[in-house]
């Protein structure tokens, strides 16, 4: 117990969190000019959540995850084209997750309408085959595309995803993470995500780069280089440095967003897409305090009562 707890504040030492709204620009608009009356145009509504860290309850500053259950679940039955993700950093990091090597909180995800997530350096602390194991239980791909074998088979998680929405756009998902290596390599980011959307990029009308690599890391891998330096990606989803972009941040034209940690903020994006086309994107944040008279969904509550009860006979145990 003391050894988990110990690797449980190690692990999160290193990061910080911060408040980063370097920009004034707050959604990004990709028309010539603003008078895009004309054209067919379709929205598409991102819900995203990175860093919970195992805060998988509701407390005085975290929403918890039966409340983030219902808040997507509600998004997507008033509209359809809404698209949630997870930006990692989700099976490590304090004894919620660590107790039962994050098997339980597999279960607690599993009953979330996630569509995609991408695996966080935290994540990437339990063994690889306890990786493959608890994600295999999910009915949501968890992709990192910069990852591969240490031993040269084959690269354990998928790269992308493309999502079908109702009003018929296309949505490639790319990924990238960072970490340390063991088990698995990684290869640059940049390089990875270019790949990845040149692969899809005939295929999809929008690409969204799902990343879990900050908008501050000393490795100079952060979501701005990806705004800077791949082409043909439309808005990104971050985590990692555990910031709270209020509105997103806007980089080279592209809307960066991210929405804190420990599940005390839900991020919403909203991107506009004209004939098509990527036009405009914008981000909000969800606050705990807004959250503070939402549902649960039951089915959540109950996979998090399970975690509970396991979690404190084997904390009481040691
Ligand atoms: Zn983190």
């Amino acid at each position: 117990m003391i050894l988990v707890l110990a690797m449980s504040v190690l692990s999160l030492m290193g990061c910080r969190t911060s408040n980063l709204n370097e920009s004034n620009d707050i959604s990004v608009n990709a028309s010539a000019d603003n008078e895009t009356t004309a054209g067919n145009i379709q929205t598409i509504t991102i819900v995203h959540v990175n860093d919970v860290h195992g805060y998988v309850e509701e407390t005085d500053t975290a929403i918890g995850y039966p409340k983030i259950a219902a808040f997507i679940d509600k998004m997507k039955a008033g509209d359809p084209n809404t698209i949630a993700l997870d930006a990692g950093d989700t099976f490590g990091g304090s004894p919620s997750v660590s107790f039962d090597q994050a098997e339980s909180a597999a279960a607690v995800v599993s009953t979330i309408a996630f569509d995609a997530m991408v695996l966080g350096n935290h994540d990437l602390f339990l063994d690889l085959n306890q990786i493959l194991k608890i994600t295999d239980t999910l009915d949501y791909p968890v992709l990192a595309g910069n990852i591969s074998a240490a031993d040269g088979g084959e690269d354990p998680f998928g790269a992308y995803t493309i999502i079908t929405l109702e009003n018929g756009l296309k949505v490639g998902i790319v990924t990238a993470t960072n970490g340390v290596e063991g088990e698995v390599v990684l290869t640059e980011p940049v390089e990875s995500l270019q790949a990845q959307v040149d692969e899809i990029k005939s295929q999809v009308d929008i690409v969204i780069a799902l990343v879990h690599l900050g908008v501050e890391d000393a490795s100079g891998n952060t979501s701005q280089l990806i705004a800077q330096e791949v082409e043909g990606i439309d808005a990104i989803i971050d985590g990692h440095s555990h910031t709270v972009l209020t509105e997103g941040m806007v980089v080279g034209g592209v809307l960066i967003a991210q929405a804190g940690e420990y599940s005390n903020n839900i991020g919403v994006v909203e991107i506009t897409v004209i004939d098509g086309k990527f036009d405009s994107a914008s981000a909000r944040l969800i606050t705990k305090e807004e959250m503070t008279d939402a549902e649960e969904k039951e089915a959540t509550a109950a996979a998090l009562a399970k975690l509970v009860e396991k979690r404190d006979i084997y904390l009481n145990q040691c």
